[in-house]
């Protein structure tokens, strides 16, 4: 089964993922990375990294049946979303509209959705329950808000089955103590960089903190029950910041705490009340504050090595705006190196060279390496250095005003500068407008190339599991090809290799019941079948449960002395016969193997009673008249079907016909009829001299057989050359 987790990569949805993952999901996750950590998930998933509200997120749902989505992905700072309440609606509201509706539209079976306690503002009727009025009192507390009344309209719009879960104030492992993070995870992440503790305002203001596991557990169990609706998710318990710092300061010593002004909005209680939850999802919190926060600690302790190393990464990443203001200025200075070297070369050049501008080469390189700004200081400082130039020759400043060559020149240094410095500069940006067009291109093609694998992957596992199924198109339409026939013997036989090959047994056998249902006899079975021939079901638990029930049984227990599954077969409502299979592995011992039988035995159900009521319309032309022998076509057909059962499963049968000298059978088949089994016939034979046909008995009970018809004055003879 398929869950998608969006935000999985962050604190809460990780813990999520892991617990899906241990219950044998397959995990599907959506974060754009925003705030999450790719590192916090190490088992094998599949991850896109996309933002909930772009629409590339069809593609997802396109590719892979979700049974259900947990919706976790969302900006999850108050502070940031007084700042940026658009930012915020973009990832929680639009966001939100945007998986909801895909998850209605590829009938995702449940919507788990994060809603928070902030939804209720500064009611003080603590502790909170779920009908109380709500009245956020920031953007974050509202988006949460109006994303329940979303969840809720979807469900009776569309019948999308979506829960609403309101955290208190979850702690654990991988919470981020960066930003706003949990009060728990800043205390512990400065408790072990040896900081001090800042509380604002006197520290007895208290929280409902519940550990992230038992938030995991709950939302784990809703995925799959059939509760919608809101939800408070918390301990119930009020736990204040002081006494969260004592505990912490049993584990590592609190250096230094300092208590400053309480700050505004802060409220002073908060505790959410879980009856509700506890009740009818049939949760509880398995962790108190003190076990809790040890496990907190035990994390950070252990990941402490890993934080350092990322701090020297923060402070080397601190070195960066220098390398970004030197990269920036970089270009001035080489500008200005340049300059220097065109104005030294200009003073020292050689009388022959005097007639080469070294100032135009100046301006045209510089144009070229860094384009329009840079291009244009030189030129402005070539034209500096060309009025120095003619003050040296003793020229006066003023003089120059009038001179039209001096005028000349610097409008060639212009035109050159800002020639070469535009065309570079359109180049350069057509470059980087290529480059950004190749990194969208490329990112769209990554994108899309995982999705065609995945679709790939998910169509070959489902061609392979056609290919191997038992119970492919193929394999039924040749099982219904087998139970064709209009002669019930030969329906019976076909079954016994029918029920072989679909369930994979090696024993089968199938009893026909007497109408008072006092006997069961074997009327076919496979090679491998030890069972007896006949059964009184006055003395056969198995069977007796079979016929009052009408279901199919299995042996649970194990029981040796009856079958593994057995199923009665119905015709006009009666059970006229029974199906038993032994000898299967235990792995097929499941709920589908069950389902499997049951449709078998209703395959073999409607074969019979079409064969059945065949005969029922063909009794007139099947036996010779007002007796019960079988006219020659209606024997061979039966016979025939004996003597494969008798090939296939070595179902042994047995013909007699009347001793030499003897009256024919002819004579007095009643009689002969009322001593014979259900299973057992007289018919016409080739030579139209009628003859009985014993079912399941062999040469081993020959002798018996005789006896039986000779005590009653019937003497008879084995018939050779038939078996
Ligand atoms: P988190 O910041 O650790 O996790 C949020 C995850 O969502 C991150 O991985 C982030 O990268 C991702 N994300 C953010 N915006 C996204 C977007 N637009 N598209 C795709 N991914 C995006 O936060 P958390 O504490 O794990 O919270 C998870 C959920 O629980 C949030 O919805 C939050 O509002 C809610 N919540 C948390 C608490 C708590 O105490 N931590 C309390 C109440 C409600």
């Amino acid at each position: 089964m398929k869950v998608l987790i969006t935000g999985g990569y962050g604190f809460i949805g990780s813990h999520v993922a892991d617990r899906f993952h241990k219950e044998g999901y397959e995990v599907y996750i959506i974060d754009n990375l925003s705030t999450g950590n790719r590192g916090n998930i190490t088992f094998k998933h599949k991850g896109y990294e996309l933002a909930v509200e772009d629409a590339k997120c069809e593609e997802v749902f396109r590719a892979n049946q979700f049974e259900a989505v947990v919706h976790l992905a969302a900006q999850a700072s108050v502070n940031t979303s007084i700042m940026n309440p658009q930012l915020d609606s973009e990832s929680n509201v639009l966001g939100l509209v945007n998986i909801l509706n895909l998850a209605q539209k590829f009938k995702v079976k449940k919507f788990v959705f994060a809603s928070s306690a902030a939804v209720y503002g500064t009611n003080e009727h603590i502790p909170l329950k779920e009908e109380l009025p709500c009245d956020p009192i920031s953007p974050y507390g509202l988006s949460k808000w109006v994303g329940e009344s979303y969840c809720r309209k979807w469900q009776e719009l569309y019948g999308l089955e979506t829960i609403c879960f309101r955290f208190s104030n979850v702690y654990g492992p991988r919470q981020s103590s960066a930003g706003e993070g949990g009060v728990i995870s800043i205390f512990m992440d400065r408790v072990f960089s040896g900081q001090t503790l800042y509380v604002y305002g006197d520290g007895n203001q208290t929280r409902d903190f519940i550990y992230v596991e038992d938030v995991a557990d709950a939302i784990f169990r809703s995925s799959y029950s059939r509760l919608s609706g809101i939800y408070n998710l918390s301990t119930n318990t009020e736990c204040s910041v002081n006494e969260v710092i004592e505990a912490i300061g049993t584990m590592q010593s609190v250096r230094d705490i300092t208590y400053a002004d309480r700050r505004d909005g802060d409220i002073s209680r908060s505790v959410l009340n879980n009856e509700k939850v506890k009740r009818e999802l049939d949760w509880s919190p398995m962790y108190g504050i003190g076990e809790g926060l040890q496990r907190t600690y035990a994390w950070f302790e252990l990941n402490r090595a890993k934080m350092e190393s990322a701090t020297s990464a923060v402070s080397a990443a601190k070195l960066t705006p220098y390398r970004q203001m030197f990269k920036k200025y970089m270009p001035y200075a080489e500008n200005l190196l340049a300059f220097v070297l065109t104005a030294w070369l200009t003073f020292t050049q050689d009388t022959d060279y005097s007639a080469i501008d070294i100032k135009l080469f100046y301006i045209t390189i510089i144009g070229i390496m860094y384009g329009n700004r840079q291009s244009i200081l030189a030129v402005v400082l070539s034209i500096g250095l060309f009025i120095y130039q003619k003050l040296l020759d003793g020229r006066e400043l003023v003089s120059l005003l009038y001179d039209t060559n001096v005028f000349f020149q610097i409008a060639i240094y212009l035109f050159i500068g800002l020639v070469v410095g535009y065309a570079i500069e359109r180049k350069n940006s057509a470059i980087q407008a290529a480059e950004r067009n190749k990194d969208e291109l490329e990112e769209k093609y990554d994108f899309l190339n995982g999705m065609y694998k995945e679709v790939r992957e998910v169509k070959d596992e489902l061609q392979l599991r056609i290919l191997n199924s038992g119970d492919s198109f193929g394999k039924i339409y040749s099982v219904t090809k087998e139970l064709e026939s209009l002669e019930p013997e030969n329906v019976f036989s076909s079954t016994v290799n029918v029920v072989k090959s679909i369930m994979s047994v090696q024993s089968v056998a199938i009893y026909t019941v007497n109408p008072y249902r006092t006997y069961m006899r074997l009327i076919a079975h496979s090679n491998d079948y030890e069972g007896q021939a006949s059964i009184r079901v006055e003395d056969d638990a198995c069977m007796r449960w079979v016929l009052n029930e009408g279901k199919v049984f299995v042996n649970k227990d194990l029981a040796s002395n009856a079958p593994l599954m057995c199923a009665p077969i119905f015709y006009n409502g009666e059970i006229k016969a029974v199906i038993a299979i032994d000898g299967m592995a235990f792995n097929k011992f499941s709920l589908y193997y069950q389902n499997l039988f049951k449709v078998t035995t209703d395959l073999v159900s409607s074969a019979l009673a079409r064969a059945f009521a065949y005969i029922e319309a063909t009794e007139s032309q099947r036996y010779v008249k007002g007796t019960p022998i079988l006219r020659k076509e209606a024997f061979a057909s039966i016979l025939e079907s004996k003597k494969m059962a008798k090939t296939h499963h070595n179902t042994p049968f047995l013909m007699l016909c009347a001793a030499e000298g003897e009256a024919g059978i002819e004579s007095r088949p009643d009689q002969i009829a009322g001593m014979l089994r259900e299973t057992d016939y007289i018919g016409l034979n080739e030579q139209e001299k009628a003859v009985i046909l014993l079912s399941n008995t062999g040469y081993d009970d020959a002798a018996r057989v005789l006896e039986r018809f000779a005590s009653r004055g019937i003497s008879l003879n084995i018939v050779n050359g038939e078996l």
